[in-house]
């Protein structure tokens, strides 16, 4: 069934500033990345822009953090009533400006209004602590406390649950937020503050900056000294400029950094569970995840197995426009990106990778057909760097001590994914994996309820879970002599 390719009616494209939406005196055009037709004009901020909405956060600070947990939690569950009851709108926009297949989009956005429902929870549970100094000399109690005007910057390839996944946890905590976009993909988070707008956040709450400019503009607003954090999901070198800007003020930083995601299947695994799950953490959001397998290792008495029936798989997926519902891969975010997916797999054939593309592309639109890569080893590129595509490198090894050591070899840290002969196996396996996540016979995790974050170059900090608040809260002492 192919739906509406036109926005929802009342998408707003303006920058929203202390309550007040305006189209500013620069525009930026959104693509659709399957027709390459653009879709909208939106405002595009300037340096002036940002600091004028880190001002009107910083003006509605004081009266949103007074306000009780309840009340803003019964902001946030509103928001999550409103965007469930609209959720198609959601998805219409992310595929229209990402690319995405329909179905991809639709778990995109049921997460991410899971983040409204999650945090208006976790909003009347910031707990304090009491108890007495082990010398008796005093009382040790610790709160809470919003740490102030929140900075959130958001990537692409999850327009509407990156938003959320942070804009949720700030407001539950009782800060005031500033979000700039991804240039690519400004629509949906423009559509999500303006559900939180008609769920009763008062203005100045959220605001959201779009624009063509993001160093210089997070520049400024970082430079400002009403800026309490920054929350970031995107590329690990961008982050690492973020963090040098960051220290300049000694303001605290949240990172969602880049993935390397290695997929074990081990000896004795079940190779069609392995497949299945294959499919769901290589192929999700068409491999465009911080969370994407990256790099397959599978056990040489299974690699041929593995490999036929998962290209099998691959092969059965229908390509084409999203907004197409029976498509199930959809476009990359750009043609950039497709062209930056396509000069991997050259380099991956110059190395020695045997290339096989299981099926083929539309010719229009930022359309890449889904690769397996035969034969590749430990250490090329496709195995050291972020693909974002879809494209399964697939290593053999013997050893699982091999595996695991291979599975380590490299900077980032986000996720790995285990299919072992049994239970045991797969979380002793687990937790030898340095990344802040494993997933043990299954394709993905993220859960609202569950904390997201990577170890070494893959970020600071978690989202979601108990832990998610936590970003946006300083924690003060108070040291009593009653
Ligand atoms: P990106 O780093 O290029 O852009 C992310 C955001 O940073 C965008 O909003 C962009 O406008 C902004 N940006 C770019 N340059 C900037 C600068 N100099 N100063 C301030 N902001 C700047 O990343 P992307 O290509 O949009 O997204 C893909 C990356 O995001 C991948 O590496 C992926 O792994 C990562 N990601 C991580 C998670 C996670 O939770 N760990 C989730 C999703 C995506």
């Amino acid at each position: 069934m192919t739906t509406a390719s036109t926005l929802p009616t009342g998408t707003p494209t303006g920058m929203l500033i202390g309550g007040e939406w305006s189209s500013g005196s620069e525009q930026l055009d959104v693509v659709d990345p399957a027709t390459l037709s653009v879709l909208a004009s939106v405002a595009d901020a300037g340096v002036a822009d940002g600091r004028d909405a880190v001002g009107a956060a910083a003006d509605a600070f004081p009266a949103w953090a007074a306000l009780s947990g309840r009340e803003r939690g019964e902001i946030l569950r509103s928001a999550y009533e409103l965007m469930t009851a609209e959720l198609e709108d959601c998805v219409r926009l992310i595929v229209l400006e990402n690319g995405k297949a329909w179905s991809d989009a639709m778990g995109e956005a049921r997460y991410a209004a899971e983040f409204f429902r999650w945090f208006s929870e976790e909003a009347v549970r910031i707990e304090g602590g009491f108890r007495e100094a082990p010398g008796g000399d005093k009382t040790i109690i610790t709160d809470h406390r919003p740490v102030g005007v929140a900075y959130l910057i958001t990537p692409w390839n999850f327009p509407a649950a990156m938003a959320t996944r942070k804009l949720a946890p700030a407001m539950a905590a009782g800060c005031t937020t500033v979000l700039k976009p991804a240039e690519q993909t400004p629509l949906t988070a423009l559509w999500v503050a303006h559900v939180l707008e008609r769920a009763g956040a008062p203005a100045g709450v959220v605001n959201v900056v779009n624009t063509s400019q993001p160093g210089p503009v997070s520049e400024a607003i970082l430079a400002d000294p009403r800026v309490a954090t920054l929350s970031f999901t995107g590329s690990t070198p961008v982050g690492k400029i973020l963090l040098s800007q960051t220290a300049q003020r000694v303001v605290t930083s949240s990172m969602e950094l880049g993935g390397n995601a290695p997929f074990l299947v081990l000896e004795g695994a079940d190779v069609d569970a392995a497949v299945e799950g294959a499919m769901v953490a290589k192929m999700r959001n068409g491999g465009a995840a911080c969370t994407a397998a990256n790099r397959f290792y599978v056990h040489a008495s299974l690699v041929e197995d593995f490999s036929s029936r998962f290209r099998q798989a691959l092969a059965a997926m229908k390509i084409g426009p999203g907004i197409d519902t029976g498509n199930e891969l959809g476009a990359m975010v750009s043609v950039d990106e497709r062209d930056k997916i396509a000069g991997l797999l050259a380099t991956a054939e110059d190395e020695g990778g045997r290339i096989d593309a299981v099926s083929d592309a539309p010719g229009d639109g930022a359309f890449i057909a889904p690769h397996v890569v035969h034969g590749v080893q430990h250490g090329s590129t496709l195995t050291r760097i972020e693909v974002f595509g879809p494209v399964a490198p697939i290593v053999t090894f013997e050893d699982t001590d091999d595996a695991i050591r291979m599975a380590n070899d490299t900077e980032f840290g986000l996720i790995s994914y285990v299919y072992g002969a049994d239970k045991g196996v797969g979380i002793t396996v687990g937790r030898q994996l340095q990344t802040g996540m494993v997933a043990i016979d299954r394709g993905v995790v993220s859960d609202a309820a569950a904390p997201f974050g990577g170890m070494k170059e893959s970020g600071l900090g978690r989202e979601g879970g108990f832990h998610g608040i936590h970003e946006f809260l300083e924690t003060q002492y108070l040291g009593i002599t009653w």
